[in-house]
């Protein structure tokens, strides 16, 4: 999409869609502390990281999740590659405090689940692909495993019963 006007969507071709309401959702930006950071970082300002998740040049600095990517291969910005990336660095942590050399951080792709509203989701991992309700079901039981904390899955599953019954609940307070 090239740009949006007033009841216009422009394409790159230079087609356009008439529409009455567009709802923009744009991707995720760094922060201004990111850009602001001297480190080297790829065209989207992620930091660049080695295969230990350092950030080349220094001793000590680390740098995990969204806001950074590999030197070598580039990293999506999901929670999959956060929660790894987390799970590594304590491990690694562990090992330098006892004095050993770690083993280099490998993303493992698990594959992608996703949902798509309605109560349908799409499956797309190694071993398995599926669409519709059975994979909605599939997908809400690895998202509550998945979550870190005992209190968030209870949190979650609770938010879900009571979206359920009431519907969703959009306001704020
Ligand atoms: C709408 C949406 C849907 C998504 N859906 C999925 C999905 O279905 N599956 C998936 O795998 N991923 C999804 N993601 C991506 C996923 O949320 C991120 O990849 C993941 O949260 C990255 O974790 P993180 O710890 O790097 O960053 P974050 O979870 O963003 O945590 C960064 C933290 O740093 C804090 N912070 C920022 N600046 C400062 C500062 N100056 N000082 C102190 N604290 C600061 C922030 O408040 C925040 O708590 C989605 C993202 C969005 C926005």
């Amino acid at each position: 999409m090239k740009e949006v006007q007033e009841r216009t969507i422009l394409l790159h071709d230079g087609t356009t869609i008439p529409h009455g309401l567009v709802v923009w959702s744009t991707g995720i930006g760094p922060t201004k502390l990111l850009q602001s950071l001297p480190f080297p970082k790829n065209r989207v300002s992620r930091l660049l990281t080695d295969e230990f998740l350092r950030v080349p040049g220094t001793k000590n600095i680390y740098a995990a999740g969204d806001c950074a990517t590999s030197e070598d291969e580039n990293y999506p910005a999901t929670a999959q590659v956060a929660q790894q990336e987390g799970k590594y660095l304590s491990y690694s942590f562990n090992h330098i405090a006892r004095g050993k050399t770690p083993e280099p951080f490998r993303y493992k792709n698990l594959g992608m689940l996703a949902y798509i509203g309605d109560r349908r989701a799409l499956a797309d991992l190694p071993n398995v692909k599926g669409r519709g309700f059975a994979t909605f079901l599939f997908w809400r039981s690895a998202y509550l495993t998945r979550l870190v904390s005992m209190k968030n899955k209870i949190l979650v599953l609770f938010d879900w019963i009571k979206a359920s019954i009431f519907g969703r609940d959009i306001s704020s307070f």
